[in-house]
């Protein structure tokens, strides 16, 4: 069984895009046990994706090509592969009518450059966008069955898991199951040492840590080629010996974001936050509203960058800030102090700190990042030297203020 992925796009040969497509279907093929013969990454150009086409048509039982599926001039992949297979283009006024009606409801007209994604390859099934305007195309020509997907994965994943997965699906070769530890507060080296002596020697099970600043994440993954509930028992096995060495420092097993964990347990607790934030700009606000539901115990978010934007919203005595700097303990403590009375709420959450690259001194350096919770009756500050980029700087200072909360509300 011979399985080719074709990504097409000009922008996919440049420096600036990946096709990150392939690696997802790849991983829900593997889920299968099936397994990618080979890939390929062709411009938007007739002549190249002529010989791509011929050549899967010799050796893949299976195609999955995606991309050019758009309206513009430069998407040609219907076009090239009803001409590399002979077959017609046939108008279907049904596909149109749903392409008017996407435009109908964002109040748009519909392009004419639109109408084109209307044509289907003869003899093709059509697989619906519901996420976007160019449907998906499923055929087959002699021995290879063919999926053509749209480009943007927003669109490619879902199409792929409701009309592809399930053709798929029957020449499974195993079973498969996966599971995400995420962990905050540990380094890579420290979540390595914890978790030694763990790794899996047998075949066809797998662990992979990916590090990345502020969180690391262990990636199990297990397949069997026979009984389809072994991988599920191997992979809750391995998981809890590895969740009995890190304890309180795994934040998720079910593929949720630290925001989302905290946002649930706020919630439970029927607890409120407010925050006040200074180098991360506005972050921890952007993460936590990020959670659908967070108005129930979000009340807001002052960035607060200034001195005097300090002082002014959030009552920190100016003396402070003369006698401490900014960026000190006493500053974040007075910060989340300030912007939980100013709200009302049951929680304050600040964060002051130097993102570099410059304004770092030898006393404070780049990275230097206070980050402090306050309660009814206590405060907890931690001091934090994060590696890294601003950017970097900027996530790890959220993510530490999450992570504190989160382990309080534990
Ligand atoms: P297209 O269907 O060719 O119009 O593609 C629309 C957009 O989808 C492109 O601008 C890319 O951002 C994205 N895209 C296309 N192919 C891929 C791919 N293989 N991996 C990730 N993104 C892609
Ligand atoms: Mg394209």
């Amino acid at each position: 069984m011979k399985i080719e992925i074709l990504a097409v796009g000009s922008e996919l040969l440049t420096p600036f895009y990946q096709d990150t497509n392939s690696l997802y279907l790849t991983q829900r093929l593997n889920d299968l046990g099936l397994e990618v013969s080979f890939k390929t990454v062709v411009g938007d150009d007739r002549e190249s994706l002529l010989v791509c086409i011929k050549n899967a048509l010799v050796h893949a039982d299976v195609l999955l090509a995606m991309g050019g599926l758009g309206p513009t001039a430069d998407d040609i992949t219907r076009e090239v592969f009803a001409e590399t297979l002979g077959r017609q283009l046939v108008y279907c006024p049904d596909i149109f009518k749903k392409i008017e009606a996407r435009f109908r409801r964002r109040a748009l007209a519909i392009p004419a450059a639109n109408k084109k994604q209307a044509y289907i390859i003869q003899g093709s099934e059509v697989l619906e966008n519901k996420n976007g305007t160019a449907p998906g195309l499923w055929l087959e020509e002699g021995r290879t069955r063919i999926a053509l997907l749209p480009g943007p994965p927003a669109e490619l994943k879902p199409m792929f898991e409701e009309f592809v997965w399930p053709k798929l699906a029957a020449f499974q070769k195993g079973f498969s199951s996966r599971r995400v530890i995420k962990i905050a507060g540990l380094t890579e080296s420290e979540v390595e040492t914890r978790i030694s002596g763990l790794y899996p020697k047998e075949q066809g099970l797998g662990l992979t840590i990916l590090a990345s600043p502020g969180q690391i994440e262990i990636q199990l993954y297990a397949f069997a080629p026979d009984a389809s509930g072994l991988p599920a028992i191997k992979i809750e096995d391995l998981g809890q010996r590895i969740l009995e060495r890190l304890g309180g420092h795994v934040f998720s097993t079910a593929g949720e974001e630290l925001e989302e964990v905290v946002g649930g347990l706020l919630g439970e607790h029927r607890k409120t936050l407010a925050v006040a934030e200074s180098c991360s700009g506005g972050l921890l606000s952007h993460r936590l509203t990020n959670v659908s539901g967070s108005s129930k115990y979000f009340l807001e978010g002052l960035i607060t960058y200034s001195n005097q934007a300090k002082i002014r919203d959030l009552n920190v005595p100016e003396a402070l800030i003369q006698n401490h700097g900014a960026v000190s303990a006493e500053v974040a403590q007075a910060m989340a102090d300030g912007v939980r009375q100013k709200a009302g709420s049951n929680f304050g959450l600040a964060i002051t700190g130097i993102a570099g690259p410059t304004g770092g001194t030898a006393e404070k350096p780049v990275g230097l990042v206070y980050s402090a919770l306050s309660w009814e009756g206590g405060v907890d500050i931690i001091k934090n030297v994060f590696p890294g980029k601003r950017e970097q700087i900027k996530f790890q200072s959220t993510q530490k203020a999450l992570d504190m909360l989160r382990r309080h509300l534990l």
